[in-house]
Formats: structure tokens, sequence, C-alpha cells
């Protein structure tokens, strides 16, 4: 049943600009009737200008707190008074919880990609692990891989001075952790050496997306381990080529849905202290990707 909304109906939302194509508002609406909780989950359009201005405003209207997503991940950082773990690690911040007036930011996206993959039956601990590519996604896989003890993580990308800074950026925590990072153009010998090492290769580009779906990044899966793991962070379409292409040899696969409805749970019970119904908020990103024209980029 709907709770209906009251003069104590608590708000929360996602910020983002553009934000007309996130799947959260109902995602989280399904969760909220689902668990029967007395809150609102709306999208907000802020553009980067006003960002600061925004934050005050949720602030002092006492949002319970509220998801962010492209372009004010990193920036709204400097405008909350904490942040934690992950997020520092990351260096973005996709959750805010308003407590009492103090806005702590979390990135949740690390226990989506996590979960998704646990949820799969692959354990990264000591594994060698391919990420190809190395964007804003990246940051979040690539520490997630590192708090699970992967052994070694090599990215592979187009642009390698990119991945190299990104690699730079976590050397002192991966040394702590124990795991190894090197990055390579993924057009070269040392690239297709760690390619036939992998026990997970994870596609972190937007190559295979709607509308797009014949694109993929530039690696053969004839080259891999027969028990090589393939991981899409994409979750539209609901089987690119990439994934379509292990599978046809034999590897186990796993897409992007999973790990967005699970950052989704995550902010969930970081507001309300109780565990969002997941296969709900599945069932409702189903039915609007099935029901959207997906045309351009939509992530939430
Ligand atoms: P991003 O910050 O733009 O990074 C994209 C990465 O892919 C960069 O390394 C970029 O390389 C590379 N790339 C882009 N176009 C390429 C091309 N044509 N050829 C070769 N490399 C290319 O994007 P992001 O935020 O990391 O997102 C990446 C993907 O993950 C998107 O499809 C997004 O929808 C998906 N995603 C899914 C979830 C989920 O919950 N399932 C969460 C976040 C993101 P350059 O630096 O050289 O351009």
């Amino acid at each position: 049943m709907v709770t209906p909304i009251t003069g104590t109906t608590q708000n929360l939302g996602v910020m983002g600009w553009p934000i007309a194509h996130s799947l959260s508002p109902a995602m989280q609406n399904a969760a909220i009737a689902a668990a029967g909780v007395d809150a609102v989950y709306t999208a907000f359009a802020v553009e980067p200008a006003g960002l600061s201005l925004a934050v005050a405003g949720l602030r002092m209207l006492h949002f319970r707190g509220w998801n962010v997503t492209i372009p004010h991940k990193q920036a709204i950082m400097d405008a909350l008074d904490e942040i934690d773990e992950d997020a520092a690690a990351i260096g973005a911040v996709n959750t805010v919880v308003n407590d009492g007036g103090r806005l702590k930011g979390y990135n949740t996206d690390v226990v989506g990609f996590l979960g998704g993959l646990s949820d799969a039956g692959f354990d990264p601990a000591e594994k060698n692990v391919v990420l190809l590519g190395a964007g804003g996604a990246a940051r979040a896989v690539l520490w997630g891989l590192m708090k699970a003890h992967a052994m070694r993580v090599t990215l592979g990308v187009r642009h390698p001075e990119k991945a190299e800074a990104l690699i730079e950026s976590f050397a002192a925590r991966a040394s702590l952790l124990g795991t190894k990072l090197a990055a390579c153009h993924w057009e070269t010998e040392t690239f297709r050496g760690a390619f036939s090492h992998a026990d997970l290769v994870v596609n972190v580009t937007p190559l295979g997306m709607t509308p797009h779906v014949e694109d993929k990044p530039p690696i053969d899966w004839r080259d891999a381990k027969p028990d090589a793991f393939a991981y899409d962070i994409i979750y539209t379409p609901e089987e690119t080529r990439f994934l379509h292409e292990a599978k046809a040899l034999g590897h186990k696969t796993l897409n992007g849905e999973d790990m967005l409805v699970l950052q989704g749970a995550a902010a969930f019970e970081l507001w309300f202290g109780q565990q969002a119904d997941t296969a709900v908020m599945k069932e409702v990103l189903r039915e609007q990707l099935a029901g959207t024209n997906l045309s351009g980029r939509v992530q939430d």
C-alpha cells in the first residue's frame, strides 16, 4: 500500500544535470512503498553553477538525504561536512545523508559493484583482474577490487596517461592493501599478456551501450583463460557485445543491473536504517528500461 504524502513525509531525491533520464526515482519510490516508509523521492535538475546553493537549500529544507550524479559527484564534496572512507578514496560522492543538519557524503557504487560480483559467486581475493577503461566508474570499481584484496589489477585503455594518473592516486592505498596496479594501452603485448592471465575482466567503458550496441572494447575472448569471468557494468542493453562474445565461449557473465540496484539499496539503508527490497527495485528498473527509448547515456 502506498503511504499518503503528509506533513511528516521525509523528502529525498537525486540531483544531476541533466536528470530527466534518471532511473533512481522509480527504483527508490518502489523500495519506499515496499518498506512502508513515510518518504518520497524526486529528481532535481541542478546546474553546476548552482550546486552549493542547492545543497544549502536541501539542508535547510531538512531533506533526509539524496543521491548525486553527473556532473556533481566530485564538486559536491566541498559542500559537505564529512566524507566517508569509500567516497574519500574514490574522490566522488553519490549519496548524501542529512543527520540533523550535518551532511555526510558516501559512495555506494563500491557496494553495488562488489555486491553484484559476490551474488554471482565470484570472489576477487588473490585474483588477476583486467579493467577496461579509467573514467569515473573505474575509480569505484578499482577501489572495490582493492578492498576485496585482488592480487593485481591491470587497466587497459586507449589513453594510458589517464590510467597512469588514476593508478598514481591509488598507489599508497594499493601498497597498504597489497594489490599491484598497472596501466597500458589495450593494443600492446603487455596488455595481451595481462588479459591472457585474467580471472576477471571488467568493462568500465561505455563501449557497447545503447544505441551503439555493435561497439566493444578491443579484446578477443579466445585469448582469455577458459574460466575468466566477464563483468560489464553497462545495463542497457541487457547483454552487450562484450558479454555476448564471452558467453558464446562459455564464460560466466554479469551485467551492470545488480550494481545499479545494489548501489541504490545501499543508499536506502543509509537513509532509513533498514534493508531495501532489491527484488522490487530490480523489477521496476526492468520495467523502466523496457519502456524507455534509451537513445542517450543513462546513469545514476
Ligand atoms: P567516463 O568517466 O566517461 O569514463 C569512460 C571510460 O571509457 C574512459 O576511460 C574513456 O577513455 C573510455 N572510453 C569512452 N569512450 C571510449 C571509446 N570510444 N573508445 C575507447 N575508450 C573509451 O564514464 P563512467 O562514468 O566511468 O561510465 C562508464 C560506463 O559505466 C558507462 O556506460 C556507464 O553507464 C556505466 N556505469 C554503470 C554503473 C552501474 O551502476 N551499473 C555505474 C556507473 C557507470 P578516455 O578517457 O580516453 O575518453
